[in-house]
């Protein structure tokens, strides 16, 4: 899928219409405000835009996981007054998102103005995709607009049954992991280089195998560089390990070859004693791991591979930490990483960041997100969307 596979917001005609938007503002809440009001911002250039074409706007959305069920700690009330502060118009709040309180708070608003409604997962029939709730939110609007991929991935009536009673486009969020995650994988300018690290070879299997269509370099690091070591006789010692994934490790390195993908592995490892800061560590030599130690991060030998494969590159896919990063003793690889992302950036090299713990090793390193060309903001979706799952949510906005 790519960005002219979508119906997108400039596409149609909006002009003074009620618009239903499927945002995510799942933030943090503190004390009853809103602590971090990062997903909100990152919605102002659709919310903008379909304000300045004089749309009165219904804001669907759900918070933390209520279960079906009303629970006040998941109220989007408190959410209200930040939009209202960010997008510098009148927010209402309905208690309600479908029936009469929805409906009177809806037709009370004027065109310009944002109407907030509460958390959908109060209703089970939203995880459900229910077709009679779907139907109930999409007769407050005239058209629907998806601007959540984080909740795209999912068949929920608010991302795909709504769709089914309501003209539908994807604003300028999706529009940005659509153009950067599909145009990757579609058309990606070459050399194409991929980075999965992460703990478990299991998590990762469908992304390595859909990656390997698709890249010339797939450089795998983390945890699960050590199931690829075993399996080509190397002795891990105490690194973690899946040895019922040995043999898929073979068959991974066994396409990487077929297919001509340069697949790069660690060729050295900081090691320590126990999974902890302050414990001997040693820097191995090779992919061994000395008796009694455990790979926690690449060493410096594979930062030298792993960046001088990536120089050449221009598009980058990095997705799982390639070290416990958590500990700044083994952070190292990851920032190193982190860091010739920025610079091949720089370069005119297209960085992909495919969200989760990829983003905070960024956050670690004090890098900004606006350094890479994209950092994905959904960590399921985009890692569905890569292992080439279809998303509802986005199938639900295909060109008919
Ligand atoms: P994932 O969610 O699969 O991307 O995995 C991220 C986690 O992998 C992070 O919490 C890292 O600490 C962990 N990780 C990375 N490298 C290693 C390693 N060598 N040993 C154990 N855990 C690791």
């Amino acid at each position: 899928m790519n960005l002219n596979d979508i119906v997108k917001i400039q596409d149609v005609n909006l002009d003074n219409k009620t618009v239903v938007v499927r945002v995510d503002y799942n933030v943090p809440l503190k004390d009853g405000k809103v602590d971090n009001p990062k997903r909100i911002t990152a919605t102002e250039k659709t919310i903008k835009y379909l304000l300045g074409k004089g749309c009165k706007l219904v804001l669907i959305a759900h918070l933390g996981r209520p279960k079906g069920k009303v629970v006040p700690e998941f109220s989007l009330a408190p959410v209200a007054p930040e939009v209202e502060k960010i997008m510098g118009v009148k927010v209402h709040f309905a208690s309600d998102c479908v029936g009469e309180v929805a409906e009177e708070a809806v037709k009370n608003a004027k065109n310009g103005e944002i109407v907030l409604l509460e958390n959908l997962r109060f209703h089970p029939e939203e995880e459900k995709n229910d077709k009679e709730f779907a139907k109930k939110l999409a007769k407050l609007g005239d058209f629907f607009v998806q601007e959540a991929f984080g909740t795209v991935h999912r068949a929920h009536a608010s991302t795909s049954a709504i769709t089914e009673f309501l003209p539908s486009a994807a604003g300028f969020l999706i529009q940005k992991e659509v153009e950067f995650l599909g145009g990757a994988l579609e058309n990606p300018a070459r050399p194409f280089a991929a980075i999965i690290g992460g703990a478990k070879v299991s998590d990762k299997i469908m992304v390595l195998n859909n990656l390997l269509d698709k890249v010339d370099v797939l450089i795998v690091g983390g945890g699960m560089a050590y199931t690829f070591n075993t399996a080509l006789g190397y002795n891990v010692s105490n690194s973690l390990l899946e040895a019922d994934k040995i043999e898929e490790a073979k068959s991974i390195m066994a396409k990487a070859k077929e297919k001509g993908v340069k697949l790069l592995l660690p060729v050295d490892n900081i090691a320590a004693k126990e999974f902890a800061e302050g414990v001997e560590t040693v820097v191995t030599d090779s992919p061994n791991i000395p008796e009694g130690f455990m790979g926690l991060d690449i060493g410096p030998k594979s930062i030298k591979l792993f960046e001088d494969a990536l120089s050449e590159c221009k598009t980058i896919f990095w997705n799982g930490p390639v070290g416990v990063f958590e500990m700044p003793t083994y952070a190292k690889g990851s920032f190193a990483i982190a860091e010739t992302l920025v610079k091949l950036t720089e370069k005119g090299a297209i960085t992909i960041i495919g969200g989760g713990d990829s983003l905070n090793v960024l956050k670690k390193a004090k890098i900004s997100s606006s350094k890479v060309s994209h950092a994905s903001t959904g960590g399921g979706a985009s890692m569905e969307f890569v292992e080439g799952k279809e998303l509802p949510g986005l199938t639900a906005l295909l060109k008919k």
